[in-house]
């Protein structure tokens, strides 16, 4: 934590040649994108999207999960939705899973999660329940954990589309969805193809 400390005491002084730059983004945001990424430390969207404060609007939660739409909803989730789609009005909305996710791996194996019932009622949300008496299921997500992941983001980016507001903007045109893929081992990022369940490289 020192390290870190240290890092944030230094900081105004290191930014003396970017002043302008600060001073533009106090006077209000524009994201390029609201980012719905994990909370996992080594997924840092700034990282390998090489993205400048003010670019990505950002949502980080356990597994990426993003709940179905609900009215009465007193989420932070749902509200982060909202305000980067009614006030922000960004124009491109990234689902953005990865590699080793410890959340998907509570989803494929029960037992991992067993001692922390907030997060297996978290992953619960997750859309892979198939009885409502049931956390989620388990038999059937497969083995393969790239796979699993993928299909749990295109579930989450269904969700997505699940908001009012949303749907109406992907009806007008005003509003683009992506399924991203983060591999932690190589830095490299895959996508969602629309009309195919398989992702490539972007
Ligand atoms: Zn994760």
């Amino acid at each position: 934590m020192q390290s870190l400390i240290e890092y944030a005491r230094t900081f105004p002084a290191a930014l003396s040649d970017q002043r302008e730059e600060y001073a533009r983004l106090a006077r209000g945001q524009r994201p390029q994108a609201l980012f719905i990424s994990c909370s996992d430390s080594r997924v840092i969207p700034a990282h390998f999207t090489g993205a400048r404060p003010g670019d990505l609007f950002e949502l980080r939660t356990t597994g990426n999960i993003v709940p179905r739409y609900r009215a009465q909803a007193a989420c932070g989730v749902a509200g982060s939705i909202e305000f980067a789609v009614q006030a922000l009005q960004v124009p491109d909305i990234v689902v953005c899973g990865h590699s080793h996710c410890g959340a998907v791996q509570g989803l494929m194996r029960e037992q991992n999660v067993a001692t922390m019932p907030l997060v297996r009622r978290w992953l619960g949300w997750a859309g892979h329940r198939t009885t409502a008496d049931q956390p989620w299921q388990t038999r059937g997500l497969g083995e393969d954990p790239v796979a699993v992941t993928q299909r749990h983001v295109l579930t989450q980016l269904d969700h997505v589309r699940s908001y009012p507001f949303i749907a109406r903007r992907l009806a007008s045109g005003r509003l683009r969805l992506h399924a991203w893929y983060y591999t932690v081992e190589t830095g490299e990022v895959l996508a969602g193809t629309p009309g195919s369940r398989g992702f490539r490289p972007l």
